[in-house]
């Protein structure tokens, strides 16, 4: 599948955002983050363009070739190739934030679990824990950290809005939990957004311990 570039673009950009996207994928994959070829990944390339992973590719093998071009409303660009079905969750962070450029979002066993758990109370708040510094914007372990868990569904405008609605009330958002499902978070950069989802993966794992131990 060739993927054509817009003559604005160049190839060496978009390569690099897609080795960047394929050796995150890769890495996640082998910690078992995305069973089954779910989860995707996407980089913003420009300001009309992101990178992001074709649909039902294993992602523990990712190379450039499985990494194709979107416009900022989720249409393909240049190819064939159909992107990821949850392609309007990425598009929705970078239209609302200039400043990022990375989404990643994972199904771990872990934010399976703990999207279930707390489900019914739509939220997740996670306070006492010193990796919550690893979150840009936190600085002590003292403050809230609210992660949202929003029902799951197949037609992603609901989910869209969702996110819309929870954003447009003012409350603060660096990640959310979908039910049953998975964990959308994003960063600047790369290494940014790498750092929320591990994070944010640890410190679920604490809070679901601490639910069995003290049962
Ligand atoms: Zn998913």
């Amino acid at each position: 599948m060739t993927q054509q570039l817009p003559a604005t673009m160049s190839q060496s950009l978009f390569d690099s955002r897609a080795d960047a996207i394929a050796d995150a994928a890769r890495q996640l994959a082998a910690l078992g983050w995305t069973p089954a070829t779910s989860s995707n990944f996407s980089m913003r390339v420009d300001d009309e363009h992101a990178a992001i992973t074709i649909s039902g590719r294993d992602k523990g093998h990712l190379g450039r070739d499985d990494i194709m071009l979107i416009d900022l409303h989720g249409h393909a660009v240049g190819t064939t190739a159909r992107p990821s079905a949850e392609t309007a969750l990425h598009t929705q962070v970078y239209r609302r934030w200039p400043e990022m450029t990375a989404v990643l979002h994972t199904h771990s066993r872990t934010q399976s679990v703990v999207s279930r758990l707390y489900a019914a109370r739509g939220a997740i708040q996670l306070q006492g824990w010193e990796l919550q510094k690893a979150i840009s914007g936190y600085t002590s372990h003292d403050s809230v950290l609210e992660i949202p868990v929003f029902p799951n569904t197949q037609h992603m405008p609901d989910l869209v809005a969702q996110v819309d609605a929870w954003l447009d009330a003012g409350k603060p958002l660096h990640a959310y939990l979908i039910d049953g499902h998975g964990i959308y978070t994003w960063g600047r950069d790369m290494a940014e957004a790498r750092r929320h989802l591990e994070a944010l993966e640890f410190l679920l794992e604490c809070e679901m311990d601490l639910r069995r131990l003290s049962s």
